[in-house]
């Protein structure tokens, strides 16, 4: 993986990824170095896609629950923050369909599609967006829309709404939220491989009309939207300095200053509790920090000459950057 996609240090959660294009995205983030959690409704199905994700050496764990289920929702959060677990990206890809002409849908399942296709991605944005705002990280939305998000179709009604829904929830998001440092992005997929459309897959003319009346001429496979998924996780960075002086000398306490403890608790508490200094050996982040009375320093890193940072440091570089820059310093 070459830098430039390489998301290492970041944690994604993308919901409905026990199997299906959900699966196929968790695989993908968590090969570009991403440390993953599966969501699904069934508990036994997501632990079995994380043995799965585990035993091929990546990093993932899973939890179970609904979508649509507000406070089920809030919970996970809440046990991701007492355990850790900082939420970097969000797929909201969770989804169902369900065919019947309008007429014919009674309310009850409009609302079912409605919420468990659309709100759930305020839900779950939500919950990781407030976090990303108050820890100064920023972070990743991506919604999965669809070819319906664009085009409407017979008897998928609501399902085209809450798509339609999608496209325009996450340009909300990025207005809201870009300012955050939060990018908000979502990929709209055709016709794919995966149990949603099984009865489709299985119907001789629906398929004969999907190969015909697409440019490929066939389905789609759920790894061909991996590299778009990776390219939308992939935070964009801020400008860095960085300071090549031996360490101890110039963090936060200024050129020539050894750190106090003050300023080194300070330090770890803006970095989250992650001693840095250890993690990292000879590596050292400096803080913006005022003396008599005025703005002082900007951030800088220090790191032995001749030796790349590595992308935990410049992530934690980023996220302590961005912090400075919104904090009134
Ligand atoms: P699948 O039916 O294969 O998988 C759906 C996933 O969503 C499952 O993991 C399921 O979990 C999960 N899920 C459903 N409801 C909930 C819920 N309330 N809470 C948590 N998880 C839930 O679907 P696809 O992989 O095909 O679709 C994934 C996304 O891609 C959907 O948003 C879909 O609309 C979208 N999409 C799909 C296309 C396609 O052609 N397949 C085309 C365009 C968009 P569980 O197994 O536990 O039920």
């Amino acid at each position: 993986m070459t830098h430039l996609f390489d998301l290492s240090g970041r944690t994604a959660l993308v919901t409905g990824s026990a199997r299906g294009i959900g699966y196929a995205l968790a695989e993908g983030l968590a090969a570009a170095g991403a440390s993953v959690v599966l969501n699904g409704t069934r508990a036994d199905t997501v632990a079995e896609s994380v043995g799965k994700l585990a035993s091929a050496g990546y990093q993932a764990q899973g939890r179970a629950f609904d979508v649509t289920d507000e406070a089920a929702v809030a919970d996970a959060f809440a046990r991701w923050d007492r355990n850790g677990v900082p939420i970097d990206i969000v797929v909201n890809n969770a989804g169902i369909q369900l065919r019947k002409p309008l007429v014919d849908l009674e309310l009850s399942d409009w609302q079912r599609v409605i919420d468990t296709n659309l709100t759930s991605a305020f839900i779950v944005a939500k919950q990781a967006a407030r976090r990303m705002i108050a820890r100064g990280t920023g972070g990743k939305i991506i919604n999965i829309g669809s070819l319906t998000s664009e085009a409407g179709r017979a008897t998928v009604g609501a399902y085209t709404a809450a798509k339609g829904g999608i496209k325009m929830l996450t340009r909300a998001m990025s207005a809201e939220w870009a300012a955050s440092n939060i990018q908000a992005n979502a990929i709209g997929p055709g016709y794919i491989l995966t149990d949603m459309n099984k009865p489709l897959i299985e119907n001789a003319a629906f398929d004969a009309w999907v190969k015909s009346s697409n440019p490929s001429q066939r389905w789609g496979t759920p790894d061909e939207l991996v590299g778009t998924a990776v390219y939308d996780g992939r935070a964009r960075r801020f400008r860095r300095s960085f300071d090549c002086a031996p360490l101890g000398r110039q963090a936060a306490a200024g050129a020539g200053e050894s750190v106090s403890p003050a300023q080194a608790a300070s330090w770890q508490e803006l970095a989250h509790g992650r001693d840095i200094h250890s993690r990292q050996g000879r590596m050292a982040i400096s803080l913006p920090c005022r003396r008599q009375g005025r703005q002082h320093h900007r951030l800088s890193a220090t790191r032995p000459s001749g030796q790349d940072c590595s992308p935990a440091l410049l992530r934690e570089i980023d996220r302590l950057e961005w912090r400075a820059r919104h904090s009134g310093h």
